[in-house]
């Protein structure tokens, strides 16, 4: 299959800083879409890929998953695209699109995996696939979404990650009108969990380690902000919840925030992988009939859906616009939580 090479930025190792490097990309297939990418936000997970947090990183790794651009070339037979139109792409490029799981739209829960936009496998050529902190990207039709044209365009990238993330629980979990829900952690995925919530009619509260994040909180749409190191906080808390969308990227003690559900209550996890350390007291969930679940981002049409219900609602992200070369200080920064609340990137500086 013939290529062609693009600017990009990636990681050669797990200790490397990002830097620049060129890469491939496929030409288009007959159900391809070509985009120039235009912005894309920098989600807690593409940190986590380029140090290989989660072991299994394919390097060199080019991250990025809230992907905006402008369509440059589509194949013949795509219908939904035109050259010049403005559409997002997430975190999923493909999948197996026969499954159970993709026929019921949730193409997330693919049961031969989905190909994530990178560190997955790349349909036709034989290597990684690579993520959109690049100049351009070749992603099949399917996959790729249709941007509202009344938001804020650089705005609207983290809406392909963090919105969709938060948005697919909040929808699962039937949240409405009256609907009492909490968000712990105000970082990429927060801010947009509080907006969503509340763009649903839900009142919302936020768990925060974070005494300065409290007036943003309220501004983002906030009814409350609880200090989740203030023990009597949390005790005032208690039995309060329908939902709580814990985003907290490391290990935490979960036990606490059980406690602040509601009977019936669910607390899904969608920030951190892995083994519960302190482990998980069943008491109150046995006694209250409540759960702990997860959730993977979404699929593609709950992500149009998203999208939609944001073009409607006037939702973005609140974003700090960075250049490419910018991308490691900006990892640092993150890592530090001092990120208002999405770092997004003008991928014009890749062309300097
Ligand atoms: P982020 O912007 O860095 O926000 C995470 C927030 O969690 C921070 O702002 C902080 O909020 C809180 N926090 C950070 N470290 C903490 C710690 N050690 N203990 C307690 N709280 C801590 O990250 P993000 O982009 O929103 O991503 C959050 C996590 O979700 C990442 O692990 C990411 O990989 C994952 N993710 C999952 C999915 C999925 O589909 N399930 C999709 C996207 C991302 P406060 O300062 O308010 O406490
Ligand atoms: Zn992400
Ligand atoms: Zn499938």
């Amino acid at each position: 299959m013939e290529t062609t090479t693009v600017k990009a930025f990636g990681a050669a190792s797990k200790e490397a800083d990002l830097d620049q490097m060129d890469i491939k990309r496929r030409s288009v297939t007959s159900t391809d879409v070509e985009i120039e990418i235009l912005y894309c936000g920098v989600c807690h997970s593409d940190l986590h890929t380029a140090r290989n947090d989660w072991g299994g990183t394919i390097y060199p790794t080019i991250p990025g998953h809230e992907i905006i651009g402008k369509v440059t070339q589509v194949g013949e037979e795509v219908s939904k695209y035109k050259v010049g139109d403005l559409v997002g792409v997430g975190c999923m490029v493909d999948s197996c699109r026969t499954c159970e799981s993709c026929k019921m739209d949730l193409e997330q829960y693919c049961k031969n995996g989905f190909t994530g936009t990178y560190n997955g496998k790349e349909k036709y050529l034989d290597e990684q696939t690579f993520g959109g902190y690049s100049q351009k990207i070749v992603v099949e039709e399917h996959f790729v979404l249709k941007v509202p044209t009344n938001l804020d365009t650089a705005a609207v990238a983290p809406l392909l990650c963090a919105g969709i993330t938060t948005w697919s629980p909040l929808r699962h979990w039937n949240v409405k009108e009256g609907s009492k829900v909490a968000v712990v952690g105000l970082g990429g995925l927060g801010h947009m969990a509080i907006k969503l919530a509340k763009g649903l009619g839900a009142s919302v509260a936020l768990f925060s380690r974070s005494e300065g994040k409290i007036e943003d909180a309220k501004r983002l749409g906030a009814d409350e902000v609880i200090i989740s190191t203030d023990s009597d906080q949390m005790k005032k808390s208690r039995g309060k919840f329908d939902l709580i969308i814990d985003t907290v990227p490391y290990a935490h003690d979960l036990n606490p925030y059980v406690s602040t559900l509601n009977i019936n209550g669910t607390l899904v996890l969608v920030g951190y992988l892995g083994d519960l350390d302190p482990i998980l007291n069943s008491v109150p969930m046995i006694l209250g009939r409540k759960s702990v679940a997860g959730s993977v981002i979404g699929g593609i049409a709950e992500t149009q859906e998203m999208l939609d219900f944001c073009g409607e609602h006037n939702i973005v992200s609140d974003i700090e616009m960075i250049k490419m070369q910018e991308i490691n200080t900006a990892y640092e920064r993150m890592l530090k939580s001092d990120v208002k609340y999405r770092f997004v990137i003008d991928m014009a500086s890749l062309k300097d």
